[in-house]
């Protein structure tokens, strides 16, 4: 059997999703924290190409389908056996079409990072095609670049919706224009209320992503403002948390080493969550926390019913004394704990020894940069 695309880069949210890879790489490339595609040349796919991958896709579905019980219960031991038959690359893809229907067959995600750049009405056939083709399939979502998306109308956001499209994730990052320019984004946030507006007056679903701590110390507060400011213009679906981590092989990462960034410490990058979740207005905005980058992963919930809920986290976190809260980053960041609750369960000699760690640093910043450095571990 032929083996089709499978990109690496995809949201944690789409972890369960068959990725169908319409575009390579990203047609911007200049983020400044970003090296994800750094060595990859945009290329968007042939509309033929795309079709043959999800005929692929399908002959696997088909061959999968055939261990489905009438009860639909499914055979995995003879799943199991047809892959050990199969060479390595088909395994791969015989694998990733069988889990996927296994586990319902509902959701795809379109790769890579700026599927809406696929022009002149060949995502609306993409779409088509790969509706028809897997006729169960319930939620179709992609990445689009803020920049591009401001140039695409209403209108033409609710014919891709019509023509099977439900969600875009765009990776705003921030709201400020001066962070936005920071870190050479190349989107202002003017552009961003466009296109999110637009989108959601197609009826597609919006998710954006706020990095606390992209802005550095000198614009933390900026950063957390100009989101506020963006997703109360905007009211997207979702907002999901990406903790800022400057890492080596970006230019952020020079800019940093020669003095011309300052990182944020966690407790920086917290008042930031606190922040945009004072200062967004009148949205019913989920904000989403699913990525460890995170500290405080239990922030999350609805920006119209459970702020309180947020900040009374939050608060609780802030209120401890500077050592427990150092304890907890590096707990937290070296896998120890998930949540502040998990502290109370932590083993004597694991305690101890972190103690130590926090207690052998006691500059902040240079505590920032360790912290920098564990985060980047994730990412
Ligand atoms: S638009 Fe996204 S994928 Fe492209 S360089 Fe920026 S962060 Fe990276």
């Amino acid at each position: 059997m032929e083996t089709f695309r499978i990109g690496p880069i995809r949201p944690p949210s789409e972890a369960a999703s068959l990725l169908l890879q319409v575009t390579q790489g990203c047609t911007w490339n200049k983020c400044k924290f970003c090296n994800l595609y750094r060595h990859t040349r945009f290329q968007a796919y042939t509309i033929d190409s795309i079709k043959e991958d999800i005929d692929r896709m399908a002959l696997y579905g088909e061959k999968a389908l055939k261990n489905k019980r009438q009860d639909g219960t499914w055979d995995i031991e003879r799943i199991n056996t047809e892959l050990s038959m199969m060479p390595a690359d088909q395994q791969n893809c015989y694998y990733v079409v069988a889990m996927w229907l296994i586990n319902g067959g509902k959701h795809v995600f379109l790769q890579d990072g700026n599927t809406l750049a696929l022009s002149g009405g060949r995502l609306t056939e993409v779409l088509l095609y790969l509706r028809k083709a897997f006729p169960q399939i319930e939620r179709i979502t992609s990445y689009g670049r803020a920049e591009n998306l401001s140039r695409v109308s209403a209108q033409e956001f609710a014919e891709l919706k019509t023509a099977g499209l439900d969600r875009i994730h765009s990776g705003f990052e921030s709201g400020s224009d001066e962070v936005l320019k920071l870190v050479n984004k190349g989107v202002t946030a003017e552009q961003q209320i466009t296109a999110g507006r637009n989108i959601k007056a197609g009826g597609l679903e919006l998710s954006v992503y706020f990095m606390p701590g992209l802005g550095g110390k000198e614009l933390s507060r900026e950063n957390a403002e100009g989101m506020a400011h963006v997703v109360s213009q905007v009211n997207p679906e979702f907002v999901r948390i990406r903790t800022a981590a400057v890492k080596p092989g970006t230019e952020l990462y020079e800019d940093y080493e020669q003095g011309r960034f300052t990182l944020c410490s966690d407790d920086e990058k917290v008042i930031e969550v606190r922040r945009l979740i004072t200062e967004t207005k009148g949205v019913d905005t989920r904000l989403v926390s699913d990525h460890i980058v995170n500290l405080l992963q239990a922030v999350k919930g609805s920006l119209a019913t459970d702020k309180e809920k947020m900040l009374g986290i939050i608060d609780g976190y802030l209120e401890l004394p500077e050592r427990d809260r150092k304890l907890f980053q590096i707990a937290r960041r070296m896998g120890y704990v998930i949540s502040l609750k998990e502290m109370l369960r932590l083993d004597g000699a694991d305690r101890v020894k972190l103690e130590k760690l926090v207690d052998e640093t006691p500059d902040r910043y240079e505590w920032a940069e360790k912290m920098n450095a564990l985060i980047g571990r994730y990412i």
